[in-house]
C-alpha cells in the first residue's frame, strides 16, 4: 500500500488528538499551489482526514506562477486539496510536514 493510500485510508483519530487543542472551524489549512507537489505527508498526519492527494481542478490552475505551473505539470497536476478543511483542530501537525512548505492555517 502506498503512502497516499494509507493515509486516504481511515485511522484512528485518538491516536494524535491529543495534539489538536482548538474546536474545529476555527481555522482552516491553506495550500500554497505553487509550492505544492502532492507528496501526501498532510494526508499521513492528520488526524482528522481533512486532505485528499488528487488532480488538482483546471479551474484552479490560473493564476499560477510560471514555476508553478512547471510543477505542477511534472507531478501530473497531483496536489493535495482540503475536501473536510472544516474538520482542521489547528495542531499543526501538517505545517510542519509538508516538505514544501507549503501549508499554512488561516482563520476560517
Ligand atoms: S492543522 Fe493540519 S494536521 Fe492538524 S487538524 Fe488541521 S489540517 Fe489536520
Amino acid at each position: 500500500m502506498s503512502r497516499r493510500e494509507r493515509g486516504n485510508s481511515h485511522r484512528a483519530v485518538e491516536s494524535t488528538a491529543i495534539e489538536c487543542k482548538q474546536e474545529p472551524g476555527l481555522f482552516v489549512p491553506v495550500i500554497d499551489r505553487n509550492r505544492c507537489e502532492g507528496k501526501a505527508d498532510c494526508v499521513e498526519v492528520c488526524p482528522y482526514e481533512v486532505f485528499v492527494v488528487t488532480t488538482l481542478p483546471v479551474e484552479q490552475r490560473t493564476g499560477l506562477s510560471f514555476l508553478g505551473r512547471l510543477k505542477g505539470r511534472a507531478h501530473g497536476w497531483q496536489q493535495a486539496l482540503t475536501p473536510n478543511a472544516e474538520a482542521c483542530h489547528a495542531c499543526g501537525l501538517c505545517v510542519k510536514a509538508c516538505p514544501e512548505s507549503a501549508i499554512t492555517l488561516a482563520r476560517a
